[in-house]
């Protein structure tokens, strides 16, 4: 493969022809030139699977095939060019994408210009088989390689086909600017790279690869940009383990919270996902200080049990982890935690299960978002022998999503009565009512009804007071109504963020 260039911040891509927009003379229709191909307007189609970083690394593709006169089309039917981004850690996303995977074929066949092409962690390990496997599958490509789309759409439309790029980028810096095709004011942005923690159960490391982290001064500037010129109020700092950025540098999460305090106009930070390890006394100082800062953070412990904590190599005990919730607590009173929660890790016995609800108790999270262990093939943990059967595992997610619904009945009936900041994102008919949707800073959904049906608050930024809750849902009634912007005087410290 040839090198890869970097010149303007916008990601890693192969040296080699670039995209010139033109006019067709007779037409008058917007065309692309590139090398020596012409690419008339196309629609692509693009399912994603996983987790956020997936859903972040979607957007940057399809802004980059843009760039190469791709609309995107939510009618797969209508595509010229279908993409998968797959996710390699649950069996769930696994098994859907094959099956998706695999009734395109038929589609190919009707319409043999159809391209199709995975990218992803699955096709970061198992690219070269599924172009072998798969007929109607064209290339496959890694998730280091999404800033070259462009170059392998191109090498498909060349004539060049079944192909797999799996290249690492090892540069030594990280260097990426933010690309959004939606038009609302929430934003994805990656601030660090791959992981270095080899959790036994975790294929990332193996398909993401090491840690590496964007310039802090970079990340303000790309954010600044995307408050001043996109219209940009809540971001969302992403990264396998966003505790370790900047280590590398001698940079460190809190410094950049703290720069980004700065702008004007950034009404909310969150950041996500979090290693227990990775959190530092500065960081935890940071919740109690910067006014931006999400009062809710993501902490996943995976067990309550110290010996399961060990075999998944997470290198903290329960103590700790409850240690840095109380410092937290201490730090900012309102803060919310919630969790991850692997039931039934290799060979857990029934009293390492019985410490998970001991630390449910203790924790008291807001909410938690538990799994079933399902084994990652090339992990450590699936070279174990393993007693545990699935039925078993089954009954203990069970047991554990029921006690957590205890807990958290109890947590969202104390918000009955306050009011809450939420930046309404969209709105469900129930029972044949319109009713409004949005998030608190501290990350709980709120339905509401509006004043009037007429009433579009998409976007809008709104206080409602909670007048309903159960385990799982919060009701309220707006009290304000205060637009699309927060008005100075309206603006932080709120009362009940
Ligand atoms: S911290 Fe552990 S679970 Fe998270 S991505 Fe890294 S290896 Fe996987």
């Amino acid at each position: 493969m040839s090198e890869l260039t970097s010149p303007t911040g916008l990601g890693l891509r192969d040296e080699g022809p670039r995209e010139e927009w033109f006019n067709d003379e007779q037409t008058g229709e917007r065309l692309v030139r590139m090398g020596d191909l012409v690419f008339p307007p196309r629609k692509v189609w693009i399912k994603t699977f996983g987790c956020q970083m997936n859903y972040h690394d979607s957007e940057r593709i399809l802004s980059h095939l843009k760039d190469l006169n791709f609309s995107h089309t939510e009618e797969v039917d209508d595509a010229d060019l279908v993409l998968f981004n797959t996710c390699a850690v649950r069996d769930l996303a696994n098994n859907k994408f094959y099956s998706h995977l695999g009734n395109l074929k038929h589609q190919k066949a009707k319409n043999k210009g159809l391209v199709v092409g995975v990218g992803g962690c699955v096709a970061q390990t198992e690219g070269k088989d599924l172009v072998k496997k798969f007929d109607h599958l064209d290339f496959a490509f890694g998730p280091d390689t999404i800033d070259s789309i462009n170059d392998m759409v191109f090498r498909t439309y060349a004539g060049e086909s079944k192909f797999s790029v799996n290249t690492w980028d090892r540069s030594s810096n990280f260097s990426i600017e933010t690309k959004i095709t939606h038009g609302n004011p929430q934003a994805f942005v990656n601030i660090i790279k791959g992981c270095n923690k080899y959790c036994t159960y975790c294929i990332v490391p193996y398909t993401r690869g090491k840690e590496r982290s964007r310039r802090a001064h970079e990340v303000y500037d790309d954010i600044r940009k995307l408050v001043e010129y996109s219209g940009i109020q809540e971001v969302m700092l992403l990264g396998q383990n966003v505790n370790s950025f900047g280590k590398e540098n001698g940079e460190s999460l809190a410094e950049l919270l703290m720069l980004l305090e700065k702008i004007d106009g950034l009404e909310l930070v969150r950041y996500t996902t979090s290693h227990p390890y990775d959190i530092s006394d500065e960081l935890i100082a940071v919740h109690g200080e910067a006014k931006k800062l999400s009062r809710h953070l993501h902490l996943p412990v995976q067990s309550g049990s110290a010996t399961v904590l060990q075999r998944m190599n997470r290198e903290y005990t329960p103590e700790h982890y409850l240690g840095l919730l109380e410092k937290m607590r201490a730090a900012n009173p309102n803060m919310v935690i919630s969790t991850d929660i692997i039931a039934g890790f290799v060979n857990e016995t029934d009293e390492e299960h019985k410490d998970t609800l001991k630390l449910l108790d203790a924790a008291q999270f807001d909410f938690i978002y538990s799994y079933a262990y399902s084994e990652r093939s090339k992990t450590r943990a699936s070279r174990w022998q393993d007693n545990l059967s699935d039925d078993i595992r089954g009954e203990r997610l069970r047991e554990i999503q029921a006690y957590q619904l205890q807990i958290q009945e109890k947590i969202r009936a104390k918000m009955v009565g306050n009011t809450y900041r939420v930046l309404v994102d969209g709105n469900r008919v129930f029972k044949g009512e319109k009713k409004w949707k949005g998030r608190t800073n501290c990350n709980r959904i709120i339905h509401f009804l509006p004043e009037t049906t007429e009433q579009n608050l998409q976007w809008h930024w709104v206080d409602v007071e909670v007048t309903q809750t159960t385990a799982l849902s919060c009701q309220g009634k707006m009290i304000t109504n205060i637009g699309r912007r927060i008005p100075k005087d309206l603006s932080v410290p709120y009362k009940l963020w």
